[in-house]
């Protein structure tokens, strides 16, 4: 049975051509990174706004070669519902280009891929892996004819001395729908009326209203108040659609604090302190309230119970 790597991929073609052997130690870039990064983006852009496959294929480490010895390195582009409502997952510079020649169409709209500001481009190592040497991290936006997207290049250097850079992985996803913008940042409700009105209301009068259905009927029901249902419910509701979450436990929370008990201290009314979150807290945030700077690496299951309500 093939492994899940050859699986994965296409080892005919990366068996076309023999692993290219070099230099072990992987070069620095010759460049500041910034530059390197800004380069690589900005011929992004034009080989995606001149629809040429080619160039965008070029710009991904050739399959089978690598600086490092003896590993097979591909391309990756890893798609999340920005070039079709689905997720993939392309490799190889071959697969690469048939994609982008099937999805970088008018109708999709591909368009200013242009670095992200907010983020600086750094020099790592992704995800602690010292046999991939440091990788140019860059993050960058882009638009499609529907949306708003955001994503993230890394790449490797492609040739021996550290002055040529090309992307082993690229991730594109899309953010947000153009009419339908989350009414977060600048587009957050106001909270209060200015000036003379009959019949002021704030905030808060809104607020109680919507939370006893008061004048409306939910479009979309969700089942479950866990983490998956609270996401959901929080995203359409800052997308205005009338939402309702149910649950068969009594309380918000209830999911994780009837959780299985592992010890039973009783500290501050918490049930279980022992039994913690398998990830690190910032894999496991909620949309929109984040867990603040000083929690815990590991949530115990006790205090997430309490975190939503
Ligand atoms: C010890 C432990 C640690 C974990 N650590 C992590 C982690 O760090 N990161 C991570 O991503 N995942 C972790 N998980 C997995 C975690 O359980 C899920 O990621 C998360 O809880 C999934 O959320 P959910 O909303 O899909 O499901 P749940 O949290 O199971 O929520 C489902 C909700 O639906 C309700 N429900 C179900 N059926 C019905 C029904 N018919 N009618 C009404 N309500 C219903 C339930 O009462 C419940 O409130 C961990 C799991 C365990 C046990």
């Amino acid at each position: 049975m093939p492994s899940i790597l050859e699986q994965h991929l296409d080892l005919e073609t990366l068996h076309e051509k023999p692993v290219v052997q070099k230099e072990k130690v992987q070069p620095k870039p010759q460049k500041p990174v910034q530059e390197i990064a800004e380069k690589w983006i900005a011929e992004f852009n034009e080989a995606i706004k001149t629809k040429n496959s080619e160039a965008i294929a070029d710009l991904f480490l050739e399959d089978g070669s690598s600086v490092l010895d003896g590993l097979l390195i591909v391309g990756w582009w890893r798609d999340v519902l920005a070039l079709s409502w689905d997720f993939h997952t392309y490799h190889s510079r071959n697969g690469i280009k048939q994609m982008i020649e099937r999805n970088n169409t008018d109708e999709v709209g591909l368009s200013n891929f242009a670095l992200d500001p907010a983020v600086p481009v750094a020099l790592q190592n992704p995800g602690g892996s010292p046999e991939f040497g440091d990788c140019i991290t860059a993050f960058f936006t882009f638009e499609t004819n529907v949306g708003r997207g955001k994503g993230v290049f890394r790449l490797m250097p492609a040739d021996n001395q550290g002055n040529e850079w090309k992307a082993y992985t690229l991730f594109t996803s899309l953010q947000e729908l153009k009419g339908c913008e989350e009414r977060k940042g600048r587009s957050r409700p106001k909270g209060v009326e200015h000036g003379e009105h009959g019949n002021r209301k704030i905030w808060f009068e809104d607020r109680t209203k919507m939370q006893n259905m008061e004048g409306w009927d939910p479009t979309v029901l969700v089942i479950g108040s866990g983490h998956s249902g609270l996401n959901i419910a929080a995203r359409l509701g800052m997308l205005d659609m009338p939402t309702l979450v149910i649950d068969k436990n009594e309380r918000v929370g209830d999911n994780w604090r009837k959780r299985y008990k592992t010890y039973v201290p009783r500290i501050l009314g918490v049930d279980d302190y022992r039994l913690v979150l398998h990830d690190p807290v910032w894999y496991d945030h909620l949309a929109y309230i984040p867990f603040p700077p000083h929690w815990p690496i590991f949530t115990p299951k006790g205090i997430l119970s309490l975190h939503p309500r």
